[in-house]
């Protein structure tokens, strides 16, 4: 990045700027090479400004949310990276309950799913204790459709708030809204600022009951205690989990480097502590094509791949 953008960067953002920030940092995979620029933004004019000022400058952005489904590689990311804070971390419950018992959540993208998870419990209202064990935002949950124990966000999702690459902020409600196994269709460049979520009265005890089975089955299944992107491949289809495919191929505990198929969960690959994003991605290789051979189903990753080979660290 030259110094005129970095002094207007600096000029703008002071402290919330880091330049050449390590993405390890900001990934629960604890992996990545370094940013050009990590900014936090806090407010929408602050971030409609912004994402204006980088289209001018020619620079690409990318919004993290807990990077917590990212595999960064190791020569890092060019560009902007934004993270949404303060006025995109508030939730409120809408004032007037409809005489059928849903209630709406609103919350910003900068929201951790859990929290939300945890106030609708809190509250007894039922539909995102799912969410209770899911480690990132509601900007992260929504772009991923985030899910477990056979719900979603999509669910109870009843309007996204996006801020357009014009710079307009769109509402769109659900039938606008394309969600697909893991994904949410967004137009190019669209930012999440927040959504509402519809959930209905119910059973708080009940509630209680269905979280605490939900977090005991978590803990006994997945290796909580290392770091890791969650599952690294989606399904083949409903009724084959890849999990059970690797497993079948007998491939928990293949090593690449630091990175290993967690023997606990086969779909988990662990950084047992220095791996490095090309341990993982040869790991993962080594991974599709075993069960490729054995099974011929060709396993795509979940986790998000992104930023630039090692050595390809120019700065822009
Ligand atoms: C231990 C562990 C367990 C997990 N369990 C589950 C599980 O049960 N179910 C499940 O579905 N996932 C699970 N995951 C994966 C991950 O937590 C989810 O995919 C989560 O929704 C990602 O959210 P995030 O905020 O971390 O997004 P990030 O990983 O930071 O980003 C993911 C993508 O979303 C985009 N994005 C983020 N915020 C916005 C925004 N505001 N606007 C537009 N785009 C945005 C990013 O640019 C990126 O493309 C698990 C992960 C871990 C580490």
């Amino acid at each position: 990045m030259n110094t005129s953008n970095k002094n207007w960067l600096t000029d703008h953002f002071g402290t919330q700027v880091a330049f050449g920030e390590s993405m390890s940092r900001h990934t629960t995979f604890g992996i990545g090479g370094p940013a050009d620029a990590l900014l936090t933004v806090r407010t929408d004019q602050q971030l409609r400004a912004l994402v204006r000022w980088a289209q001018d400058k020619g620079l690409p952005l990318m919004i993290l949310g807990a990077g917590s489904n990212l595999l960064v590689r190791d020569g890092g990311i060019r560009g902007l990276v934004l993270k949404l804070a303060n006025g995109f971390e508030s939730m409120r419950q809408g004032s007037e309950p409809s005489p059928n018992g849903w209630v709406g959540i609103t919350a910003g993208a900068g929201v951790l799913v859990r929290k939300l998870g945890k106030y609708a419990l809190d509250h007894g209202l039922a539909g995102l204790n799912f969410a209770l064990g899911i480690p990132g935002t509601v900007g992260g949950a929504l772009r991923m459709n985030a899910g477990a124990w056979g719900s979603c966000i999509a669910d109870t999702t009843s309007s996204v708030a996006i801020l357009n690459q014009h710079g307009d902020i769109v509402t769109m409600g659900k039938e606008r809204l394309h969600f697909s196994y893991r994904g949410l269709h967004l137009e190019e460049g669209g930012i999440i600022l927040r959504a509402e979520f519809l959930v209905e009265r119910s059973d708080r005890d009940g509630l209680r009951q269905e979280a605490l089975d939900m977090q005991r089955k978590r803990r006994l299944t997945q290796p909580l205690s290392l770091p890791s992107a969650g599952s690294m491949f989606r399904n083949p289809s409903a009724d084959v989990s890849a999990g059970e495919l690797i497993d079948k191929a007998g491939l928990k505990g293949f090593c690449q480097g630091g990175a290993e198929v967690s023997t606990k969960h086969a779909n988990f690959i662990v950084n047992k502590g220095d791996a490095k994003a090309s341990d993982v991605l040869a790991l993962m290789a080594q991974v599709q094509d075993i069960v490729f051979d054995r099974f011929a189903v060709q396993l795509e990753p979940e986790v998000m791949i992104i930023g630039q080979e090692a050595g390809s660290q120019e700065l822009l």
